[in-house]
């Protein structure tokens, strides 16, 4: 069975410039990782690869993404898939969603694994909105697999105050919680060894839909209308030594801290 994890670079950290005309993250200007995240879907697919299987992180950015995908197949991955043209630059959720799975449908996985969310989007979207594209069962907030079955996967899914056994027949998607299990590192041996690694470049010319309009800025219904920062109210409340105990705790039950 081919498994596909989905990965993602971020910005390493929060000093990233932002397009004040399109409102789009401008990548180039911070430097890069791989969605922490994305750590744990690579990890549960390498626990749950069989002899005959294989692993595959695919993503979708700019050409500079190649690192992350390098990063995992220094971890274990067998190969990377970098899906990059300008035509996706821009993509919103849908978007995303949409290239994801025109680059992922002609793979024919079994297995898809998303991470939770990412450190830069943050929205959690992607994973469902890819499996919607693909036509095939989608569990997110998967904090266990419990394992494979024939035809499938039992799993988890952690749902604030209870949790949820599901089987999902394949193929299908799942994103995974953080902390499902401990990432292990990139191996220094797997570094020194892999001198050729197997990373696959698609443009949109190979794609099923190679219609510019259905991708990146034009095929994105969301558009940032603005972005700044939030206006601050510090409102202070200051007792006084008349109020005693229960003033105090009037105060933290009227505004919701207990
Ligand atoms: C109007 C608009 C314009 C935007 N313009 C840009 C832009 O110009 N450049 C830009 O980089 N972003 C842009 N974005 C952000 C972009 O849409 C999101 O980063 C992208 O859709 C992924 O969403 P997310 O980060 O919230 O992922 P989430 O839904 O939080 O991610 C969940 C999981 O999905 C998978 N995943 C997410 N993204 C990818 C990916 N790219 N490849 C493979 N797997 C993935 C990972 O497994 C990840 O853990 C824009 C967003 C909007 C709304």
């Amino acid at each position: 069975m081919r498994i596909i994890v989905c990965v993602k670079q971020v910005p390493l950290n929060n000093d990233v410039r932002v397009d004040p005309e399109t409102g789009v993250l401008l990548r180039s200007s911070a430097s890069a990782k791989l969605n922490p995240y994305d750590l744990f879907a690579l990890e549960a697919a390498l626990r749950l690869k069989t002899p005959g299987d294989t692993v595959a992180a695919l993503t979708m950015g700019p050409p500079a993404a190649r690192e992350a995908l390098l990063e995992c197949v220094f971890m274990g991955a067998d190969s990377g898939v970098l899906v990059t043209d300008r035509a996706f630059a821009g993509s919103d959720v849908l978007a995303t969603g949409y290239a994801l799975s025109q680059a992922i449908a002609p793979l024919a996985p079994g297995l898809i694994l998303c991470g939770r969310q990412t450190t830069d989007g943050d929205t959690a979207q992607v994973g469902a909105e890819l499996s919607e594209f693909l036509g095939i069962p989608c569990a997110a907030n998967v904090s266990t697999i419990l394992g494979r079955e024939a035809g499938g996967i039992r799993v988890l899914c952690s749902l604030g105050d209870f949790e949820q056994e599901l089987f999902l027949r394949f193929p299908c998607l799942i994103a995974v919680e953080k902390d499902i299990h401990t990432p292990r590192l990139p191996s220094f041996k797997r570094r020194r060894a892999i001198t050729e690694p197997d990373i696959a470049v698609l443009t949109l010319a190979d794609l099923a839909d190679k219609d510019a309009a259905h991708y990146g800025l034009s095929g994105s219904p969301t558009q940032v209308e603005r972005t700044f920062a939030p206006a601050r109210e510090v409102k202070s409340v200051r007792f006084g030594e008349g109020d005693g105990a229960e003033g105090i705790f009037v105060m933290l039950t009227e505004n919701k801290f207990i």
